[in-house]
């Protein structure tokens, strides 16, 4: 690394909290799919922010957007509202293919937007709540209750009471499960965190199905896999189920922090009332003209079928590939793991970055891409080009000192 890297990791090392560890760089500016440090290195960016740079760095219809609504209001509270407020909640309606009588509440992160479902779901007067084992839903003291993996969560217990874990994907395991004392089964319909894993579109009708039977809500967290990351709209859709409510936040905002519930129907929405929740930020302005952009644009151009599109020709890529390293290529649209036969996912990811890549090694064996959904063919050839090397790499002997 640079110099100016190293000299604002040291700063950063001493000044910041360190809970996400040393990150390797400091990034000052992207453009399009391109981010760069602050030395002045180049990278394609296959991780998007992590889902949330939907339209890349600089797209000039976000820009404009929010550009504009600073000029005339970043926030207004919730004392009062906005027409972009307005607007947005009746877009994401639209889009979810939610019913007559459905509405929104905005948060600003993902989390928040679980907290807002968990209330929602405390309404129905059931405490219980079933999630998967694998499931990341957020680090707020709610949301980690459901969230499963035991190093996020046992430091912080107690958590929240009533949550059961099952076996992502086992139908005997979520029959079992799912009672009359379940206030809401929540489920990723693909976990990203756990390395972008899929149940099966019959899993989640499955669910659908014993929610309904017991009287419990189906509550779906689209944050990662929503906004046209996985080629429809939000990955629920290609299941063809009807969920209760869910939750978006990531690619949202384009990466102005927001997020949201979408309750289905008068009956969710309005086990929600005056006084029962609320946000100083959720859904400023600023907030509010972002989600508009980034939804206009993603139609305007089309990305969610591109993302479909350019997903399959990425697996396609890949698989061409058949290097020995690489088992298969998971996942949907551009939400996708590279699973690797060895747990060498952080050396390839360290080589990626040497040579100007940015991918995420979500599990030992496993990379996982989310590139802006703006990414195109040739700049994804451009990393499979790139990858055999950079695996080559990952498992070649380490070189000696007599070598060296
Ligand atoms: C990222 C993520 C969250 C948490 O979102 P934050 O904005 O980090 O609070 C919750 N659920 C899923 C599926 C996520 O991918």
């Amino acid at each position: 690394m640079g110099a100016r890297n190293d000299e604002l990791l040291e700063r950063y090392q001493r000044s910041v909290l360190g809970v996400f560890g040393l990150p390797p760089l400091v990034l000052a500016h992207g453009s399009g799919c391109h981010v760069w440090d602050v030395d002045g290195k180049r990278y394609l960016d296959l991780v998007g922010g992590l889902a949330v740079n939907a339209l890349g760095h600089g797209h000039p219809a976000l820009v404009s957007a929010i550009s504009k609504q600073a000029g005339e209001a970043i926030h207004v509270s919730n004392l009062f509202t906005s027409e972009g407020q307005i607007a947005l909640a009746e877009r994401l309606v639209t889009l979810a293919g939610a019913p007559e009588g459905s509405a929104v509440f905005f948060a600003n992160s993902g989390a928040e937007a679980i907290e807002a479902a968990i209330k929602l779901s405390r309404r129905t007067g059931r405490s219980g709540i079933v999630a998967a084992e694998g499931a990341f839903h957020g680090r707020t003291t709610g949301a980690l209750a459901l969230t499963h993996k035991p190093a996020y969560r046992e430091p912080f217990e107690p958590l929240i009471p009533g949550v059961t874990h099952v076996a992502y994907g086992d139908e005997e395991a979520l029959r079992a499960a799912v009672t009359d004392a379940t206030a809401a089964v929540v489920l990723e319909p693909v976990q990203g965190e756990a390395g972008v894993l899929s149940p099966g579109p019959a899993y989640l009708r499955l669910a659908r199905e014993l929610t309904t039977a017991h009287g419990a809500l189906l509550v779906l967290d689209e944050i990662q896999t929503g906004i046209g990351r996985t080629g429809t709209w939000f990955a629920f859709q290609q299941a063809g189920v009807v969920p209760d409510a869910i939750t978006v936040a990531k690619g949202l905002g384009g990466g102005v922090p927001i997020g949201a519930l979408v309750a289905f129907g008068p009956e969710v929405a309005g086990l929600l009332t005056a006084g029962q929740h609320g946000s100083t930020f959720g859904g400023n302005p600023l907030a509010a003209a972002a989600g508009l952009a980034v939804l206009q644009a993603i139609e305007d151009e089309g990305l969610v079928q591109h993302a479909a599109t350019a997903g399959r020709h990425l697996v396609d890529a890949v698989t061409a590939l058949h290097h020995p390293l690489v088992r298969e290529v998971r996942g949907a649209g551009l939400l996708r793991a590279i699973v690797l036969t060895e747990p060498v996912a952080a050396q390839v990811a360290a080589s990626a970055r040497e040579a100007g890549f940015i991918v995420n090694p979500v599990a030992p064996d496993a990379l996982r891409l989310a590139p802006p959904l703006v990414v195109t063919t040739e700049q994804l050839d451009e990393f499979v080009a790139a990858l055999p090397a950079l695996l080559d790499a990952a498992t070649a002997p380490q070189p000696t000192s007599e070598e060296s």
